[in-house]
């Protein structure tokens, strides 16, 4: 079968790159990671990567003696943190690459314009957007719900540590089923952990599917991007 899609927005979470540890970014799955993009890219897919935070912070979950927007925009420099380490493991690979900022820090990277970042999307570079939306309150789902409308991306390829969305906790009930497809509004109603809500929302506006894959499974990006069954589809 040959491509399907031919732009992706892959959305990293944070918590990917950190493998068991949970914290920090563990190198050797973080390589294992941009590997799997490495394919991708030499399947001639434009790829375009958001990476999350949750690994380094989290605004939800910060201490009481910081305020809840403060630990926001730690959250988000979490991510360029993220996305710094990314950039240079993919060009370890010999990919070329490019890493936007949503907030102004041009000392780290460049600030983001829709015109630059799809220059260097057709030129064939991973693109990597970090500082998710810049504000508060939102999410790096939502960021990859934008950008890839921003981008004229085909498909969200979400990279979790699972192999699907669940009708119910799979670690907790053993009994839980995975959807191979489910739809927006199935998402939206059941209040299903595929992106939050906006971020779906935003998808199904756009008529961008998303599939949710497991990246731990080598060559599972490969089967989304060619629309081959894996993980669960999500579409209208
Ligand atoms: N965040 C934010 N605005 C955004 C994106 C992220 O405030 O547009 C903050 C938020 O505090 C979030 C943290 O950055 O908890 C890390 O991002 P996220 O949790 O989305 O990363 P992931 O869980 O996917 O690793």
């Amino acid at each position: 079968m040959g491509v399907h899609y031919e732009r992706a927005l892959v959305k990293m979470s944070g918590e990917a790159l950190a493998g068991d540890a949970k914290m920090g970014i563990h190198p050797e799955t973080a390589v294992y990671i941009a590997g799997q993009i490495a394919h991708l890219v030499a399947t001639g897919v434009k790829t375009a990567v958001v990476v999350g935070g949750g690994n380094i912070f989290r605004g939800s979950l910060a201490p009481k003696q910081i305020r809840r927007v403060t630990g926001d925009y730690m959250g988000m420099l979490g991510t360029v943190i993220n996305g710094l380490g990314l950039q240079d493991i993919l060009e370890g690979l010999g990919l070329s690459t490019s890493l936007f900022t949503s907030i102004d820090m041009s000392a780290f990277a460049r600030c983001y314009t829709r015109r630059d970042a799809l220059a260097d999307l057709d030129e064939g570079k991973v693109v990597i957007f970090a500082g998710g939306i810049g504000r508060p309150y939102f999410t790096t789902d939502t960021t990859a719900a934008l950008s890839a409308v921003e981008m004229d991306c085909d498909v969200v390829l979400k990279a979790t540590r699972v192999d699907g969305v669940y009708d119910d906790d799979p670690e907790k009930n053993p009994a839980a089923k995975r959807y191979s497809r489910i739809t927006y509004r199935e998402v939206l109603e059941k209040s299903l952990k595929v992106m939050d809500a906006t971020a779906a929302s935003l998808c199904m506006e756009n008529s961008i599917p998303i599939v949710v894959f497991n990246i731990f499974e080598p060559g599972a990006i490969i089967k989304a991007v060619q629309g081959e069954p894996v993980g669960t589809l999500v579409t209208a």
